[in-house]
């Protein structure tokens, strides 16, 4: 892990005449060189529009593009290379799959279940089709624990479910959601189930087959590639009862004055010109990983990260943690703490002040905050490139702050 870290340009940065200790990859992950590389170099060497011009430079464009949508297929262990649709973040996928399977399937009277930790956005689409098409949402409820209660699950789930909407790991409580056994009781009532993979994509083997979801997005962001790409899978099956999410150029087979005919998916789901470089990028990211990084091990590696920071904070007065601690300290790979009487901006003010990178705030999840009385926090997140003595650093001016 030590040597990796030196793929990351960024870690020879100082704030204030601090190292930089990033524990913020769960907002964004840094990027190596590898993909930095990449970037500059298609802008240097290969620029070009995609899938339009005929051209020696357009086609090797798209064929990069496209290379990527291969690669991303393996990484999630998709069936076809079909079932990859590029977007702009998991935001843009959520929100694709709520504006176009939500807005044609779900009716009047029907559920869409959720969890009681989801991101804002995955709760805010869907409370947009509830609201348009007279649907209910419903919760499944969070232990105080801050584990999924999935024992509720065959109370809150019926024929009148039309869509399970579920995050895989919180970003704030770090809890992982058996999406499997969920899948199986939403497929049982004929439900769709559609995955924020945000927090398990950087972090974990992803494979869609078991999983046994319909639709599963996540950002590139979050897993070393650049900002603006994201990936949005689509189940084979359902690609032509998903509508187009956006008209335009480059989904449409053959268009009339008064009506068109679409492209078979993926580019049916791709209008105007995509994101290149950034999906490029991302090919790198991939490249990356598929090279360097053993998800077992990482997993493994950011859990005791995890473990340190968790035990670290016990010691010390006043500080409550979030989530389901002997989950985290096996799996996780962060941690969410507010400290009493100190708000959550100052504390991670004072931590910037030394070099030390965390997030503060409500996390976009604010009816999760507003559950657990906790309306602003701090979180410490970790990534395969971040070391022990970081964490050290980390609690070192946690203590401070405590003086
Ligand atoms: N869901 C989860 C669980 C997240 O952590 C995030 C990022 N904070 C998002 C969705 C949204 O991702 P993006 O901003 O990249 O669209």
């Amino acid at each position: 892990m030590k040597q990796l870290r030196e793929d990351f340009p960024i870690f020879s940065q100082e704030i204030n005449g601090y190292p930089l200790v990033y524990l913020d990859s769960a907002a964004t992950s840094q990027k190596p060189q590898q993909v930095i590389d990449t970037v500059v170099d298609f802008y240097t060497k290969y620029n070009s529009n995609i899938h339009r011009s005929v051209h020696a430079f357009s086609e090797q464009a798209t064929g990069m593009f496209e290379d990527t949508r291969k690669k991303v297929a393996e990484f999630i262990g998709a069936a076809d290379s079909s079932e990859i649709i590029f977007t702009k973040g998991t935001t843009e996928g959520l929100n694709f799959v709520a504006a176009t399977w939500g807005q044609t399937y779900v009716g009047q009277g029907d559920e869409i279940l959720m969890t009681q930790m989801e991101h804002h956005a995955n709760l805010l689409p869907w409370q947009q089709v509830a609201e348009k098409k007279g649907a209910t949402l419903k919760f499944i409820p969070i232990t105080k624990d801050g584990l999924l209660d999935l024992s509720e699950l065959p109370n809150l789930i019926s024929q009148k479910t039309k869509v399970v909407a579920v995050i895989h790991a919180s970003n704030v409580l770090g809890t992982h959601v058996d999406v499997a056994t969920i899948a199986k009781a939403a497929h049982a009532v004929g439900a769709k189930v559609v995955v924020d993979a945000a927090q398990t994509s950087p972090h974990q083997k992803l494979d869609v087959q078991k999983l046994g979801c319909d639709f599963l997005a996540f950002s590139g962001h979050k897993m070393l590639a650049p900002t603006g790409v994201g990936v949005l899978y689509i189940k084979k099956e359902l690609h032509d009862l998903v509508p187009p999410y956006q008209f335009g150029g480059g989904m449409v087979f053959e268009a009339c004055y008064d009506k068109s005919i679409w492209q078979f998916a993926p580019y049916k789901f791709e209008a105007g010109t995509p994101a290149i470089s950034q999906v490029v990028g991302l090919g790198a990211a991939i490249d990356y990983y598929n090279k360097n990084i053993n998800f077992d091990d990482a997993r493994k590696y950011e859990a005791q990260l995890t473990a340190q920071a968790i035990d670290g904070l016990q010691q010390m007065e006043k500080i409550k943690i979030l989530g389901p601690i002997e989950q985290l300290k096996t799996s996780g790979h962060l941690v969410t703490f507010s400290v009493d009487g100190i708000h959550s901006h100052d504390v991670a003010a004072y931590l910037s002040n030394f070099g030390v990178c965390t997030r503060a705030g409500h996390h976009c999840a604010q009816p999760l905050a507003k559950k657990l009385g906790v309306a602003s926090s701090v979180r410490a997140s970790f990534m395969f490139y971040n070391t022990p003595q970081e964490v050290e650093t980390f609690l070192r001016v946690m203590q401070d702050i405590k003086l």
